[in-house]
């Protein structure tokens, strides 16, 4: 049993030919030192966020990792926004070798104008996914994982260790983790298909544009939105629905007439799905076993509510090999569940309560006019404090809120004006007035 790659792979970051590999492994049938050279503790299969961060952090202990992915480094159909949580809790993200746009300010709009402003604070940073992808496929490459630029098309047990198959090469590992995106084969073969109703649609496009349009996220007629997020060198935009079966691309020009009218496309417009953590067997369902272990988007870890995944994608790949580490894989269904399961699911369950304009046009405006509910709600999008001192201190501020929204509606109920003053620049360039509010 020996891996019989052809092709060229990264190892310990220096470009080599996978016949080396090769041939140490065909004499493995001589020298089982070499045999071992082939075989590998852990094969990661995808090199997207979660499968990198897993593969570095995994290689940096020391353990042997073969990480698969034909794509990386690539454009992800991807808005590239990367929040403070995640800059903050993983500062490899800030580094000079991702260059981005840090965005202070944008604006939310809900389908019937009502406004809320994310404002300074901590800044978003917007990335291209390439940029992010090679910055990640590196670090492993130089931790010393083995890079194979092949697609893993089949995955069987095989005795005591797992046989990976692309194309006519085979690999062995004892342990799989699958990265490999919302529909993972590692997921297919070991708990079955992702059903439809566990994933979200999207379309993505970049087009001409770049740091000096504002940031932009509005709500769509039908439960979804529609977001605009400029980049360094262009602007990204996209709309993602929270049920399947909407027409994304009309919704999509009709944004673009609207807000950014004669912007060339500057690639391919691209359908993407995210996976959505919804039901509770969805959510017990195991995401490791003593042979393999789910990650990233395979493990359905994304927030339906803001579409972010990149730092759950890296989060839980941090958790899996702490608990690898520990010689304790099956903790990290524990762990994961423990750091931000709580905060998944109960972004799908609000996903499903905030389906309708109005509900959301109400929550949009008592952002607006009430500050103490803005408060919490940029220290939720900032992910400050732990989510159940976030949700206490919810619960204990409802009755200031009440009191500021009963000011609110005493006054005639309609946004002033000078609350959203400062926001004046952002609104000029969409060619918003305030007084729809
Ligand atoms: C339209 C859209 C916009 C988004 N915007 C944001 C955003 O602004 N901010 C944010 O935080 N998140 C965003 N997300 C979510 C984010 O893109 C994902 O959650 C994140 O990329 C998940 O990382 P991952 O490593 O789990 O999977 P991926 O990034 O999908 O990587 C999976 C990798 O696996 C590889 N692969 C797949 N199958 C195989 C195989 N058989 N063999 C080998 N390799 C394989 C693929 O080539 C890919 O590189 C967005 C998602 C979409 C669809």
């Amino acid at each position: 049993m020996y891996a019989q790659a052809r092709g060229q792979v990264k190892r310990n970051g220096i470009e080599c030919h996978i016949h080396d590999l090769c041939r140490s492994a065909a004499s493995a049938t001589q020298d089982s030192m070499k045999q071992q050279r082939a075989t590998f503790d852990v094969a990661v299969i995808g090199a997207g966020p979660a499968g990198a961060h897993a593969a570095t952090r995994l290689a940096q202990a020391g353990v042997r990792v073969a990480l698969f992915d034909p794509k990386a480094p690539w454009e992800k159909p991807c808005g590239g926004g990367i929040t403070h949580q995640a800059w903050s809790r993983f500062p490899f993200l800030t580094g000079p070798d991702l260059p981005r746009n840090e965005v202070l300010r944008s604006l939310q709009i809900s389908a019937n104008q009502s406004f809320f402003v994310i404002n300074e604070g901590h800044p978003l940073f917007i990335v291209a996914r390439r940029d992010l992808s090679e910055m990640m496929l590196n670090r492993a490459t130089r931790a010393g994982a083995v890079h194979f630029p092949r697609a893993v098309d089949n995955l069987e047990t095989w005795g005591p260790q797992l046989r990976l198959k692309a194309g006519r090469d085979e690999y062995f590992a004892r342990f799989v983790v699958g990265a490999d995106g919302v529909h993972s084969l590692v997921r297919r073969y070991f708990l079955g298909p992702l059903t439809k109703e566990r994933t979200l649609a999207s379309i993505v496009q970049l087009v001409e544009g770049g740091p000096d349009d504002p940031a932009l996220i509005h709500v769509t007629p039908f439960p979804g939105y529609f977001w605009a997020f400029p980049r360094r060198d262009c602007l990204c935009v996209g709309i993602g629905a929270m049920e399947h079966g909407h027409a994304l691309k009309p919704a999509l020009d009709e944004m673009m007439k609207r807000f950014f009218p004669g912007r060339k496309p500057l690639g391919p417009l691209h359908g993407a799905p995210l996976p959505f953590l919804i039901g509770r067997d969805y959510y017990h369902e195991p995401r490791v076993s003593r042979e393999w272990a789910l990650v990233g988007d395979a493990g359905g870890f994304c927030d339906t509510l803001t579409g972010e995944g990149i730092l759950y994608a890296i989060w839980s790949a941090d958790l899996f090999a702490d608990a690898y580490l520990r010689g304790a894989p099956l903790a990290y269904d524990a762990a994961w569940r423990h750091a931000f399961g709580w905060h998944l699911r109960t972004g799908a369950w609000a996903s499903s309560f905030l389906t309708s304009a109005r509900n959301l046009d109400f929550l949009f405006t008592a952002i607006t006019v009430c500050p103490t509910l803005n408060k919490q709600m940029m220290d939720y999008i900032w992910n400050l404090p732990p989510y159940h001192q976030l949700a206490g201190r919810l619960l204990r501020s409802l009755p200031p809120i009440y009191r500021e929204w009963r000011r609110f509606k005493a006054g005639g109920g309609r946004i002033d004006p000078a609350l959203l003053g400062p926001y004046q620049h952002l609104a000029d360039k969409l060619k918003l007035t305030w007084d729809s509010a």
